[in-house]
């Protein structure tokens, strides 16, 4: 029901950057090679992903936008036990529940689906044909939520969180070209070669790059593997360090301590470096479970893991002449 999908909508549905995460992670889980991500007023006016991957089927579509979540919660009270429950397979029809939302998808069969849907309820569907993938625009986002819409920061803080996200995604996924664009100006455009200097060059910038040193070590448990940047440049905030754990990113104020005490002294006081590290080890290591939002880890082996991030970092600036 509505009340259902509005309750997972506002575990979900943050605001217009969780609604850009959900976007590109889905395409990204239908194997695109290519995603392009428009937004209009950082996302609060329009959200439009288009893919090439696997596309849809009309009745998977259909499920999708509209499944609801009343196995979950059938009263409001309910909410507040639903902590770690989650809501995976909701994020879909929380985002439709929310929104001025359309859908075109295609399987490459010929056959194209096309939803259009207001508020978690269809006021169009039709067929059409289109090329293989999907393309999904996210309208008026909160406009029958009026308490979240309140909540909403400045278009220049929810931008913030849009172009952060961003540039996470396409600095974990250097094979997917990403192209994003932010009131009809390009953010930034990656190549998609799957080498991942060549991402941070298009999404920092040529300066940044040429100060990146390679590290890679291997552990038992852990491989780590990357770009950190010389103690030189540096910002002030840490949104630059990305960590991708198996392939997904992830946010963990602790993992980004063990790489700021890697740099040791070398950092300036109140500056944090700029990395990117992607760090593989055996599923059963690594509960990404605990959150919704899937952002937040936990390791079974956290001190071994911390101690090696540090210990690669410290290693590859005792080799480097800084
Ligand atoms: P989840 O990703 O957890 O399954 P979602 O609500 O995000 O839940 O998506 C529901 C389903 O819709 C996905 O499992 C997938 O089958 C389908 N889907 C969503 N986006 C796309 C896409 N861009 N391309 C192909 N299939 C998609
Ligand atoms: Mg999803």
């Amino acid at each position: 029901d509505a009340l259902a999908n509005k309750i997972a909508a506002g575990e979900v549905v943050e605001r217009p950057a969780s609604v850009v995460k959900e976007l590109i992670e889905n395409s990204i889980d239908a194997h695109s090679s290519w995603i392009r991500v428009e937004v209009e007023e950082a996302g609060l006016q329009k959200i439009k992903v288009t893919d090439n991957g696997d596309g849809m089927p009309e009745a998977d579509a259909e499920k999708a936008f509209l499944r609801h979540a009343t196995s979950k919660i059938k009263h409001e009270t309910d909410l507040f036990r639903v902590n770690t429950l989650g809501f995976r397979g909701e994020a879909l029809a929380s985002i439709a529940a929310v929104s001025r939302l359309t859908v075109k998808t295609s399987q490459g069969d010929g056959a194209a689906t096309y939803l259009s849907i207001e508020g978690g309820v269809v006021t169009d569907r039709s067929k059409s044909d289109a090329r293989q993938g999907t393309e999904i625009v996210v309208a008026d986002l909160f406009f029958n939520t009026p308490a979240r819409l309140k909540y909403m920061k400045t278009i220049h803080t929810e931008l913030g969180h849009i172009t952060d996200l961003l540039n996470r995604l396409a600095l974990s996924h250097p094979k997917i070209r990403f192209e994003a664009i932010h009131n009809g100006k390009p953010l930034f455009t990656t190549a998609g070669t799957g080498d991942l200097l060549q991402v941070v060059s298009q999404v920092y910038g040529m300066n940044v790059a040429r100060k990146m040193i390679p590290v890679k070590h291997d552990t038992l448990d852990f491989s780590i593997e990357g770009y950190i940047a010389k103690p030189e440049v540096t910002r002030a905030s840490r949104n630059y360090i990305s960590t991708m754990i198996n392939g997904r990113y992830i946010k963990s104020q602790q993992l980004s301590q063990a790489i700021m005490r890697g740099y040791h002294t070398l950092l300036p006081v109140g500056r944090s470096p700029i990395v990117v590290l992607a760090i593989d080890m055996d599923p059963v290591l690594v509960d990404v479970n605990v959150h919704p939002t899937k952002l937040e880890v936990r390791f079974s082996k956290d001190r071994e893991l911390f101690s090696a991030i540090e210990e690669t970092i410290r290693a590859a600036f005792r080799n480097t002449s800084l």
